[in-house]
C-alpha cells in the first residue's frame, strides 16, 4: 500500500472537489482523504505541495508516429529549400513538418535526383517527392505532389523501419509524454508500420519497462487481422474503437464540405462510397465494436452523425468522431442528444486558421468547442501528435471553455469514452496521477503555457519527476 500525500488532489468527480491524500494498492485507489488514516501503508510518497489531477490522457494521437517525428528532420521555418539542403547528407532524406508551399519534384531534384527525398505534408495525408521516389514506386506524376490515394503509394517506403528503430521511436515517444504529465493515450498505430503483429508486439513489450496506458484504435485496414489474432494480456494495453476515415483534410481539399472550396469545382470527397462505408459499419457492429471516425468537413460531420444515430451502437464502449473541425447547429443539436464523443485538437485552431480562410467559401462553425461543450457533448482533448505538440496544457489554453471542462477533456471524458475506471481520483479507479507545481484550476491562461509538470505517476509508480523543482 502506498500513501500519496502533501498535495492538493482534484478528484474531478465534480468541480472543485478536492482531497488531501490518496491511498493505493496494486495500482488501484483504495481510499481518499481521512479514510486513508485507517490503513498502514508500507510506503509514503511526498508530493511536495503539488496540485494533483487524475492522469492526463491524449485521446487521439499516433504514438509511434510521434516518436518518429522526435527522431526526424523537421521543417521549422519558411525557408524550406534551404532547410532541406541543410538536412541533405547524400542519402535518402525523409522530412516532416512540411506545410505544402507548392514545391515540386523539380525543386527537389535540384537537391538530389540520385537519392530519395520525401517531404511529408503536415496534414499527414500527402507527400511531395522527388523523381527518384517516383521511379522507385513506378509512378508517373507531373509535380510529385501526391495527395490521398497517390500518397498511399509512398507509404511502403516511408514506413519501412527495422524493429529496433520502431522500438526506439516508441520509447522516445513515451519518455517525452511522461514529461507532459501524460499517463496514457488513445492511439492509432497498428496499420502504419511493418506489420500489425510486429507493431502490436512492440507496444506490448515496451510497457514492461515503461508503464504507460496504450489504448489502441484498431484501424479498419487491420480489422480482419485483429479479429483473427488479438490475444494480449497486458494491463497497460487495451483495444478500443475501430478507426475509419469518412473524408480527407482541408489543406488537401478533400474534407467534405457543404459548399465548394474557394475557386474550385469540388466540395471534397467521401473516402468510401455510401454502400462500402455502411458495409464497414455493419461489419464492425457485427463484431461487437464501436467506431472512431475521422471526420473534418461540415457535410461529413452531418452525414456521420446521421449514420451513427441510425446504426445504433449497443456495445459498452461509445462511438467517437475524430476531429469534428467544421459543424452546423443542426448537427450539434443531434450530437447533444446522442452518446457520441468528439476527439478535438485545440491546437488546430491556430495552425488551421489560414488554411481555412484561404480555402473555404461558406461560413460553417469552425472548431466550435464552446458550442460542443455548451451542448454537453463529451469532448476529448488531444493533439493528433505528431501533427501537434502533445502538451495538454497548450490544449487547455486553446480550448476556450471553462477550466474544469477543459481538464475533464483530458481526464474524465477519455475514461468514459473507453469505458474504463480511469480519469478520476476515486476509490476503484486506476492509480494514475499528473502532478503540477502550480494549481491548474486557478492560474491564468498565460501561466498555463509555462506550468511545469512536477511528477507523472502511472499504476502507482512515479515514472517521471521534474528534478529542477
Ligand atoms: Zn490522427
Amino acid at each position: 500500500m502506498k500513501l500519496f500525500k502533501n498535495a492538493t488532489f482534484y478528484t474531478m468527480e465534480e468541480e472543485n472537489k478536492k482531497t488531501n491524500m490518496v491511498l493505493t494498492d496494486k495500482g488501484v485507489i483504495i481510499a481518499t482523504g481521512n479514510d486513508c488514516l485507517s490503513y498502514e501503508p508500507n510506503e509514503i510518497v511526498d508530493l511536495n505541495g503539488s496540485y494533483v489531477f487524475p492522469g492526463f490522457t491524449d485521446a487521439h494521437m499516433h504514438l509511434i508516429g510521434y516518436g518518429r517525428k522526435l527522431l526526424a528532420n523537421v521543417i521549422k521555418t519558411n525557408d524550406v529549400i534551404n532547410e532541406i539542403k541543410n538536412f541533405y547528407n547524400s542519402e535518402d532524406l525523409f522530412v516532416e513538418g512540411y506545410f505544402d508551399s507548392g514545391l515540386t519534384k523539380d525543386d527537389l531534384d535540384v537537391i538530389s535526383s540520385d537519392y530519395m527525398i520525401i517531404l511529408r505534408h503536415n496534414d499527414y495525408h500527402s507527400f511531395t517527392v522527388n523523381s527518384k521516389v517516383l521511379e522507385k514506386i513506378r509512378f508517373e506524376h507531373k509535380t510529385g505532389i501526391l495527395l490521398e490515394e497517390d500518397a498511399k503509394k509512398v507509404l511502403p517506403i516511408w514506413s519501412n523501419y527495422s524493429k529496433e528503430l520502431l522500438e526506439k521511436m516508441t520509447n522516445k515517444a513515451i519518455l517525452s509524454l511522461y514529461k507532459y504529465g501524460i499517463t496514457g493515450v488513445h492511439t492509432d498505430d497498428l496499420s502504419y508500420f511493418n506489420s500489425y503483429q510486429e507493431t502490436l508486439g512492440i507496444l506490448n513489450e515496451i510497457t514492461k519497462e515503461y508503464p504507460f496506458r496504450i489504448n489502441m484504435l484498431i484501424h479498419y485496414d487491420v480489422f480482419d487481422e485483429y479479429i483473427a489474432n488479438y490475444n494480449i494480456d497486458n494491463k497497460y494495453l487495451k483495444d478500443i474503437q475501430v478507426k475509419l476515415f469518412y473524408d480527407g483534410t482541408i489543406s488537401s481539399k478533400t474534407a467534405l464540405l457543404k459548399e465548394n472550396y474557394k475557386n474550385l469545382n469540388t466540395n471534397g470527397l467521401r473516402m468510401d462510397s455510401e454502400k462500402i462505408f455502411l458495409e464497414k459499419i455493419k461489419k464492425i457492429r457485427d463484431n461487437k465494436h464501436s467506431v472512431a471516425i475521422h471526420t473534418i468537413g461540415d457535410l461529413a460531420l452531418s452525414e456521420v452523425t446521421n449514420i451513427l444515430i441510425k446504426y445504433k451502437n449497443d456495445n459498452e464502449m461509445i462511438d467517437r468522431i475524430v476531429h469534428a473541425s467544421l459543424a452546423d447547429m443542426e448537427t450539434i443539436n443531434k450530437l447533444s442528444k446522442s452518446n457520441i464523443a468528439l476527439d478535438i485538437q485545440p491546437l488546430f485552431i491556430e495552425s488551421d486558421k489560414e488554411i481555412i480562410s484561404e480555402n473555404i467559401n461558406h461560413n460553417p462553425l469552425i472548431y466550435p468547442f464552446k458550442e460542443y461543450s455548451d451542448h454537453c457533448i463529451i469532448l476529448n482533448g488531444s493533439s493528433d501528435a505528431p501533427v501537434e505538440n502533445p502538451n495538454p496544457l497548450l490544449g487547455i489554453y486553446h480550448m476556450g471553455i471553462s477550466r474544469y471542462e477543459s481538464i475533464k477533456a483530458y481526464t474524465v471524458n477519455p475514461g468514459i469514452t473507453i469505458n474504463d475506471n480511469i480519469g478520476m481520483i476515486k476509490v476503484g479507479y486506476k492509480a494514475d496521477f499528473s502532478a503540477f507545481s502550480k494549481d491548474l484550476m486557478t492560474i491564468s491562461l498565460e501561466q498555463l503555457k509555462e506550468n511545469e509538470v512536477y511528477a507523472t505517476i502511472i499504476d502507482e509508480k512515479i515514472v517521471y519527476r521534474n528534478e529542477e523543482e
